[in-house]
């Protein structure tokens, strides 16, 4: 069990210990930007799939929705997603809808049946993308005696999920006549909304329009969402009823580097203490293979965080992290529970100095735009790459101004 007091525990709790600082702040204020970008009349989904992309899905869905008691009276977001069943569990309460992302996928196998009927009465919005999918889950919701929230997810050219765009009356009408199933939304996935000259979001939006057009002029309450935090910032057009913000509620950019137009604030930041000093002299080898040799005697500082905690193994030799404020590269092989660096230009570096793995300053030579070049990937990779043996702790309670700017009008 996990309380609204023991989510707000003292960060100091963890100070001995590898911890990812989340900044409610940060989180707010990224709210609130989104919230400006699309006006008071778009609702906002946030995407908290995958523990909110390693944040923690618990704490941001206690910052952002303000499920448990908290500073925030009303919440920054007006629905949540995720992307299984068993997340939506993890997440326990939730106050507006949740959209479970996944679309339902052969409901009689293994344990499907139960976690479908968890969802409906639990209220979360199921996703459909086949008329068999709406037939089994109208037989659930019938077997429950419960209506089943749905939504549908269209292909307009992702060619990933979604219903076909030939098949998509079919479903609809499939679903408006099953009395069990009650329609949340209509939505579409963009795959290269960040950038916004793309020719293929145009054509997507102008699908999604083509096929949703006439319903949704009749049946206003269903909520018509596509775009993802590229599209809130690049396609205006995309917007439609709701929004679905991820990566961008996190503080990074969708482009992928910082941007100066558009100041999101990272809430993540990654520490650990150095728990180990050792003085080595030239020539010594360090870590497994021998794979970095000191080429003058120096300090090596022990971390205890390895690649099993999502601290990659491609950042061997590669990698910076700051200790005091200064870099300390990293050196030799990252291990699976350890890692170590050289303090060469940290002579004053001492055991229980905080060592910074991932900053949450867009420009630090740590930030998450660095550890994604580094290993050749994204910051989406690398956040949820980030394991269950870090704790999870909020920096600082919100402040009162930062929350109000991200309220809903
Ligand atoms: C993950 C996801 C998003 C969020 O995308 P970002 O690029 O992180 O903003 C939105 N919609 C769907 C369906 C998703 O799966």
């Amino acid at each position: 069990m996990v309380c609204g007091n023991e989510l707000r525990m003292d960060a100091k709790q963890f100070l001995a210990e590898p911890r990812l600082l989340i900044s409610a702040d940060a989180l707010l204020h990224n709210a609130a930007l989104v919230r400006q970008a699309v006006g008071p009349d778009t609702r906002i989904c946030a995407i908290l799939k995958a523990d909110a992309y390693g944040h923690g899905a618990r704490l941001v869905a206690d910052i952002l929705a303000g499920h448990s008691a908290n500073t925030i009276n009303s919440p920054a977001v007006d629905a949540l997603a995720v992307a299984s069943i068993d997340e939506a569990e993890l997440l326990g309460q939730a106050t507006g809808p949740l959209l479970i992302l996944r679309p339902v996928e052969n409901s009689f196998l293994g344990d499907q049946r139960s976690r479908i009927e968890t969802a409906i009465r639990s209220g979360w919005v199921l996703t459909l993308c086949s008329a068999a999918a709406a037939d089994d889950v109208a037989r659930i919701a019938l077997a429950c005696g419960k209506r089943a929230a749905v939504q549908i997810m269209i292909d307009t050219g992702m060619s990933r999920s979604g219903v076909a765009p030939e098949q998509f009356s079919n479903l609809l009408n499939t679903i408006t006549a099953h009395a069990p199933l009650r329609l949340f939304g209509l939505g579409t996935h963009l795959a290269e909304s960040e950038d916004a000259d793309s020719q293929l979001t145009t054509r997507q939006i102008d699908a999604f329009l083509r096929l949703t057009g006439q319903f949704a002029a009749a049946n206003p309450r269903v909520l018509r969402h596509v775009a993802n935090s590229a599209g809130i910032f690049f396609h205006r057009q995309s917007h439609f009823d709701m929004v679905r913000p991820g990566i961008s509620l996190y503080g990074i950019d969708p482009t992928m580097a910082p941007a100066k137009e558009r100041p999101l604030r990272p809430a993540l930041k990654w520490t650990a203490p150095l728990v180990h000093i050792r003085h080595v002299k030239k020539g010594a080898g360090v870590g497994y293979n021998q794979t970095w040799r000191a080429t003058r005697d120096t300090r090596i500082g022990l971390i205890p965080v390895g690649y099993a905690d999502g601290y990659l193994r491609s950042f061997s030799n590669t990698a910076q992290t700051l200790v005091c404020g200064k870099a300390a590269p990293v050196v030799g092989r990252v291990s699976m529970d350890l890692t170590t660096v050289d303090l060469e230009l940290v002579p004053d570096a001492c055991i229980g100095d905080q060592v910074t793995l991932l900053d949450d300053d867009p420009h630090s030579p740590t930030s998450v735009y660095q550890l994604a070049k580094w290993a050749n990937t994204v910051p989406y990779e690398i956040f949820t790459r980030i394991g269950p043996r870090v704790h999870r702790v909020l920096s600082e309670t919100p402040k009162e101004e930062v929350a109000n700017a991200a309220r809903t009008a």
